[in-house]
Formats: structure tokens, sequence, C-alpha cells
């Protein structure tokens, strides 16, 4: 099979299930065209993940399909964008059939369920390398940015922490048990949180999506906010099952392991409390925003050097 009709046959269905008529024009011509309703910002996105740094060699094509799209969209999610479409430049050493056909099987169901168009893309060969672009749309000037936290707000994180990295330690398991497994999910198929990012637009001050762990994420705001902060280690949501797994170690897993895909922000507590209920259930408080720069982390009242720091990918 030729590359045209490799893409054809593959990804073609995969655009034509997630016709959107924000996408004006999808793929086979030499760009796509993306409608942008008035009064709107185009929020876009661009993440390479190669094989081998981002993901292990010869990882499953099916989680690999999900995964990819899944790490793209939760920048939009950190934004409060809207999703829109994507498009993928796909880097492969081969043309095999069975990868295509699982790789296209994984991001069908993530295109799906992300509510993402597939709107173009590329092919060539080479050593495996993901490129996916993003887009989605926010009301003007309401995306949420990075710079925003104040002293005085709360810091919260969605759902738990720490699950998907201490996975690491179990991709090679043939046999991998119910706390191991739940734990492999959260790292196989990460979740963007779209529709959380979407509805903390106009209450969040800031928001990061934790993809190198709290501590490095975080940074990113305090930095980009010129603020300081203080978190409480105990207060960090940890699952049942990395509790089980880890014990004392959860926490720190909860602190500097990245992939979770969680969102981190920062709220004012006015805003806080005007923030419904039901957002309110899916967030955690762990800590606040101070005047100054640093990160000063406190457990049982004890303050805790800063272990490790979070995933630098250029630390030697
Ligand atoms: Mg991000």
């Amino acid at each position: 099979m030729g590359e045209f009709e490799l893409i054809r046959h593959y990804f073609f269905p995969i655009a034509e299930a997630g016709h959107t008529s924000a996408v004006v024009l999808g793929p086979g011509d030499d760009c796509a065209i993306q409608q942008i309703e008035p009064g709107r910002d185009l929020v876009f996105s661009v993440d390479a993940l190669v094989e081998g740094v981002h993901f292990p060699p010869h990882y499953d094509p099916e989680k690999l399909g999900w995964r990819c799209l899944a790490v793209a969209a939760s920048d939009l999610a950190a934004m409060g964008a809207d999703p829109v479409c994507f498009t993928l430049a796909l880097t492969l050493p081969d043309a095999d059939p069975d990868w295509l056909h699982g790789f296209a099987r994984g991001l069908a169901s993530a295109a799906k369920h992300f509510g993402l168009a597939l709107a173009g893309g590329d092919t060539t060969r080479g050593p495996l390398t993901l490129s996916l672009q993003v887009h989605g749309t926010v009301p003007r000037g309401q995306a949420i940015r990075r710079s925003g936290a104040r002293a005085g707000d709360y810091i919260c994180v969605s759902g738990t922490l720490g699950g998907a990295g201490a996975a690491l330690d179990y991709l090679g398991s043939d046999n991998p048990g119910a706390d191991e497994q739940a734990l492999l999910v959260r790292y196989h198929y990460p979740e963007a949180r779209l529709d959380l990012g979407v509805a903390l637009r106009g209450y969040a001050s800031a928001a990061v999506d934790i993809s190198d762990g709290l501590v490095a994420d975080l940074g990113h705001i305090l930095a980009a906010s010129g603020v300081a902060a203080s978190i409480d280690a105990t207060r960090l949501p940890v699952s049942a099952a990395l509790k089980r797994l880890a014990g004392e170690d959860a926490v720190n897993h909860a602190m500097n392991a990245g992939d979770d895909y969680e969102l981190c922000i920062t709220i004012s507590p006015q805003a806080w409390e005007s923030l419904p209920e039901d957002i309110r259930g899916r967030l955690t408080i762990i800590g606040e925003v101070k005047s100054g720069e640093g990160l000063a982390i406190t457990h049982n009242g004890q303050s805790q050097a800063l272990a490790a720091g979070g995933y630098d990918h250029f630390r030697t």
C-alpha cells in the first residue's frame, strides 16, 4: 500500500466519524480549514512524542493511539478550551498494517471520547514519532493562563495523583494484580480533564495540566505568576491502590511522578465558594499561593525538604 492509500485506509474513516461543522475542510487538500465563531479565540498546542523518550519501545499501538491524543488534549483542558480538532504527523519506521490498524483503533476511540475531529495529517518514514496539533476555542479573553495566580488563592488538583507514574514499575509485569492493574490503566489511558477545564473558566485564576509531576508543573504557575506557594503533603489525593502498593512512598509519587494529566489550578477563596458543588467535588485543596518565591511543603505541620524535584527533560 502506498502512502496515500495507507492514510486513506486507516485515517480517513476517523476524520469522517468525527465530522464537525467547525472543520469546513478536512483531510485531502493542502490545508484544512477551521471556522472560528465570532467572539472566540483559537487556542492551539503541538506535542511531539518520541518512542523510547515519551513512551516505551514496542509500546502497544492501540494504547499509543489513545495516549498520544489524550496527552495533547490535556493542554486544551489546562487552558479551559472547548476541543475542536487535531492534525497528526506520523513518522513510522515501516508501514506495518497490524500496527496501523491498532493505532488507528486507539486514536479513533480517543478522538470520539475527547470530541476532537481529525482535520489533517502527514506521514513520513523514520524513527517512530507522533506529532499532534490540537485546536480548541474559548470565548474571547477567557483562556485560563499560567500567569494569573495571586497570593491568597487556593491551590487545587483534580482526581488522584501519582498513579500513572507509579505504574512504570509494572509495565513489564506478566500477571499484574488488581491494584497494579488500576495504576496501569491510569498510565495507558489518561483522561484529559476537558469538561473540568471548561467548567473552571471564569473561576480559576491559573491552571496547568500535570504532565511532568505536581512540583514541576505547579512550578510553572509560580514562575509565570511571580508568586510562591505552600502545599500540605498530607492533603494530596492518592488512590487506594497506590496507597496499598507504595505505602509511605505514595506521597512522593503524588508529588513528583508525571503522566497523570490531572489539572492543577489556583482559585481565589471567593471564586471557590461560588463554584458549582459538583465541580468543587472534583477538586482537592492542597495548599495556598503566597507572595514571594519558591515552594514550601509541609507534612503533618512540619516543613519538609523538597524531594527529588519534578522530571526535567534536559537534566543531565
Ligand atoms: Mg501542559
